[in-house]
């Protein structure tokens, strides 16, 4: 006899754990334990779902590594007995969220599956329902012996997708994310359908590795025409700045100014790690292409290839927490750790 999958349920924060107050229309968590009281479906579901919430859930603009790490927890205390995992949060930095406990686990087996909502659980026409539901069923999912998914996903609108790989390109559609540069994992249609040629293969016999050093001091400074030398000299002079996530133009292209480059030269002097990421929502930062990159590339700064800002950011805090050596850092950082980069 099979047995019946486990599956947690970790409510976070955000609008999908919300209820509109009568009086005052303003939105407000509700207690999250009573989650079958405002889905009853849940329990037709062929899973016993367990469920655990922040004791102060947080809209997703609060979010930092430190939650991170709170979220890493409490998988890590429960990753024998549970099956699979499905995050709750604010859609506003999701991607952030799930790209950095991508990067937290290392070896992972079991589902781990971000999802959240544009409204709120009891509005009429809330998309929360349906994500919820499927993330339980797709986080429930097996594949003979072994759970049919053993990486961090984010399922939102029906569509499942390496969460390393997503950004939130609406705050207006139920169709939130994205994953431009990586094929979907997923989609839920009549059918749940699953792209296997894609999907990263369950390894049972590695044990997980939890990061939880998380707490590197990084900038995201993106570029514009007519950024000044003051603003780029004072961000690049933070004091015990480590890491710089360079949003760049096009496929890694900046401005050839005598006073930008060597400001960029003395901060890589100084082993602040500068990894140049684009600003195009799709393609890939391609180093010497241009005139424009050509001297970044000769310069050591790093390649952040097809990698989203959001999940340059959980990477960079991740390496930089792992103190790894200069001369590797480099070469890590460019090298597909957990399927963000092609
Ligand atoms: N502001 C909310 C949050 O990110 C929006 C949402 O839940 O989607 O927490």
């Amino acid at each position: 006899m099979t047995k019946i999958p486990n599956i947690l349920l970790i409510y976070t924060g955000g609008t999908i754990g919300m209820v509109k107050e009568h009086k005052t229309n303003v939105l407000k968590a509700f207690n999250f334990n009573n989650i079958k009281e405002k889905i009853p479906e849940l329990n037709l579901l062929d899973c016993i779902i367990q469920t655990v919430s922040f004791k102060e859930p947080i809209d997703s603009s609060n979010m930092s590594p430190k939650y991170w790490v709170k979220i890493a927890e409490i998988i890590e205390n429960h990753y024998d007995e549970i099956d699979g995992f499905v995050i709750l949060s604010g859609t506003d930095t999701m991607s952030y969220t799930a790209s950095a406990l991508s990067f937290m686990f290392e070896n992972l087996n079991k589902p781990v599956i971000f999802t959240g909502s544009q409204l709120p659980i009891g509005d009429l026409r809330t998309d929360a329902k349906e994500n919820l539901i499927t993330a339980i069923q797709i986080a429930a999912t097996r594949d003979g012996d072994l759970p049919k998914i053993g990486e961090v996903c984010l399922y939102f609108e029906y569509k499942l997708y390496r969460a390393n790989r997503t950004t939130k390109i609406s705050a207006e559609q139920f169709e939130a994310f994205n994953s431009p540069n990586f094929p979907e994992l997923g989609e839920s249609g009549v059918h749940l359908n699953f792209n296997n040629r894609v999907l990263k293969k369950v390894n049972k016999n590695k044990k997980l590795v939890v990061r939880k050093n998380f707490e590197a001091s990084i900038v995201i400074l993106k570029l514009f025409p007519g950024i000044s030398e003051q603003v780029v000299k004072s961000i690049l002079e933070i004091e015990n700045l480590q890491g710089v996530v360079l949003e760049t133009y096009g496929g890694g292209n900046a401005p050839t100014l005598n006073w930008f480059l060597n400001l960029i030269q003395k901060a890589i002097d100084k082993n602040i790690f500068i990894v140049n990421v684009s600003q195009c929502i799709s393609g890939s930062v391609l180093l010497g292409h241009y005139e424009t990159s050509s001297k970044l590339k000769q310069m050591g700064i790093v390649d952040g290839k097809d990698i989203t800002t959001e999940s340059a950011v959980a990477k960079l805090i991740y390496l930089i927490g792992e103190n790894i050596p200069q001369k590797e850092f480099k070469v890590l950082f460019e090298t597909s750790l957990r399927g963000e980069m092609n």
